[in-house]
């Protein structure tokens, strides 16, 4: 029989969100927990994504946690010095020791006759007051439903599992898919099939807006003077924030304001591309910002290269050995990438989450849609919070933000806890249907689900369940401290001596 570990609180996750929960925690003698991680390193979706041209799109000055800043390279810096970021903070943080890798959790249950969780793994049982998830909005890869995909005899994978093995020297290789990691990938595949004689087909079903990235190596210089001059990495990181809180506006009130970056995005195209019928291609119908806008200097670029082709007529099957389009037309291919994203409304994990009533997190959302009070909480999941939680998403700034403002509120909800002696907090379902009419009364004005596109912020039934529509700061103001009015807070059911603490 495996073991029971009893504990205060169990983390699900060690990447950017449960790393900064057990450093908070830990700073407020909140010692007694563990962070249970499926992988074997810290770091999350910047652990997975492995794949060439890994880049931050968001200033890598807002790449670091407030409480640790970093001597960062570069304005945009590369998936390795991002993850060695992550090691860095975590290997400092004295939290390391209480990180159990390689052990994925199966399934949490709330038991209201204990007021615990229950956490099962492959590797023991952790019974817990509190449950914190960090699981991440974008680490289950989504892959394609695409007839006969199954059916492929060369090697296939997924953007965020990118197979370092596969030997791609000289070969004809398939891109699907041209979002925020596409566009990173491609530019780099076409520079090494170039060089090797291999040739790249990029299979694109709707143009993405993209502007220009101003990348640049900070000169040594530079770095020197953010080190030692004090306040000024401070005034820097501020000044990058702000300029990235001005473009809310634009998502959120009047999409007209966002015509500069119309101008700079069309430009961006008319600059690279000169063939029209290409022009045409990558031109999207969409306004910006209805997805994601991306950042590239050198997608533009490899479209035109002579080894890539763009192919926009839709995707009919996969064969053993092409990619066959619904004009008939058949493309060999040896290598197949599926940059497709990842499972954003419909999060894998909540199947495994299990509250007071019996039903799973999964099926609550199913009939209601996910939705959360203030991204973090749900009514019948006491003691159940959740970082990166829904419409907790952002498109144009960093989300480490709006994870150290989550974890700021559940180290609140911890004080009271402590301070009231209560056992369990979970959200009334009046305030949580408050906040959430709010929210998507507030969507509708949004260029999200007015910009005429169809994204992986809205769910099968149109509603934004992913962003926030208000600017971060406005975000960190409403968590700024445990409400425990709205909240249904419940004190300790009599145990026998024994019963729970082991
Ligand atoms: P994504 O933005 O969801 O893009 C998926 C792409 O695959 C889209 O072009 C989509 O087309 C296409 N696609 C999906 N299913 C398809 C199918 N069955 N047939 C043909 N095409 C299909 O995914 P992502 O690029 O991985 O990015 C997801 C998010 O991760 C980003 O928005 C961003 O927030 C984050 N990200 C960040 C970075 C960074 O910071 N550097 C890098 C990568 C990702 P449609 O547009 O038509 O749906």
């Amino acid at each position: 029989m495996s073991a029971v570990h009893h504990v205060d609180h169990v983390i699900i996750g060690a990447g950017f969100a449960g790393l900064c929960t057990a450093i908070k925690l830990q700073e407020d003698g909140e010692t007694d927990f563990v962070v249970l991680e499926k992988c074997s390193d810290v770091g999350g979706t910047w652990r997975d994504n492995t794949y060439p041209g890994a880049t931050c799109d968001v200033p890598s000055q807002l790449y670091s946690f407030s409480f640790a800043p970093y001597d960062w390279s570069r304005s945009y810096s590369p998936q390795p010095e991002i993850q060695d970021y992550i090691r860095s903070v975590a290997e400092r943080s004295g939290t390391l020791d209480r990180f159990v890798f390689d052990t994925p959790a199966e399934d949490a249950s709330w038991d209201d006759a204990t007021q615990r969780w229950t956490v099962r793994t492959q590797n023991g049982t952790w019974v817990s007051r509190t449950l914190v998830v960090g699981a991440g909005g974008l680490s289950a890869p989504r892959t394609p439903e695409i007839e006969g995909i199954e059916t492929f005899q060369g090697r296939v994978f997924h953007s965020a599992r990118w197979d370092h093995d596969a030997d791609l020297a000289g070969k004809r290789v398939a891109v699907i898919g041209t979002g925020a990691s596409a566009i990173q990938i491609v530019p780099e595949l076409q520079k090494t099939l170039e060089a090797t004689g291999g040739h790249l087909d990029v299979y694109q079903r709707t143009a993405p807006w993209i502007i220009p990235r101003n990348d640049r190596v900070y000169p040594a210089t530079e770095r020197a003077a953010l080190r030692r001059v004090p306040g000024l990495r401070r005034l820097y990181r501020t000044g990058i924030y702000w300029a990235h809180e001005s473009y809310v506006p634009a998502f959120t009130l009047a999409p007209g304001l966002a015509a500069p970056a119309t101008r700079a995005a069309t430009l961006n195209i008319t600059r690279a591309v000169k063939d029209p019928a290409l022009r045409a291609k990558v031109t999207p119908y969409f306004k910006i910002g209805c997805k994601r806008i991306l950042r590239s200097n050198d997608w533009y670029p490899a479209l035109t290269a002579d080894n890539v082709e763009l192919v926009t007529d839709p995707i009919a099957k996969v064969t053993g050995n092409a990619i066959v389009t619904a004009d008939g037309t058949e493309r060999e291919i040896d290598v197949l990438v599926v940059a497709t994203g990842f499972w954003t409304t419909e999060l894998p994990i909540t199947e495994h989450l299990t509250g007071r009533t019996g039903r799973t997190l999964a099926e609550r959302w199913r009939e209601s849609g996910m939705a959360a009070y203030k991204g973090t909480t749900v009514p019948e999941f006491p003691n159940l919070f959740m970082v990166v939680g829904p419409n907790t998403g952002q498109g144009h700034t960093s989300m480490i933000f709006i994870i150290e403002s989550q974890v700021a509120y559940i180290r609140d909800a911890l004080r009271h806890l402590r301070r009231s002696g209560a056992a369990s907090v979970e959200p009334l379902p009046e305030a949580t249907d408050r906040w959430n009419r709010t929210l998507q009364q507030r969507m509708r004005r949004t260029v999200w689900t007015r910009g005429g596109c169809h994204s992986w912020y809205l769910d099968a039934h149109g509603r934004n369940t992913t962003l926030w529509p208000r600017t971060t700061a406005d975000f960190r103001r409403r968590l700024a401290s445990f409400d425990a009015d709205a909240y249904r807070v419940v004190a300790p059911v009599e145990v026998a001596p024994g019963e729970v603490e082991q």
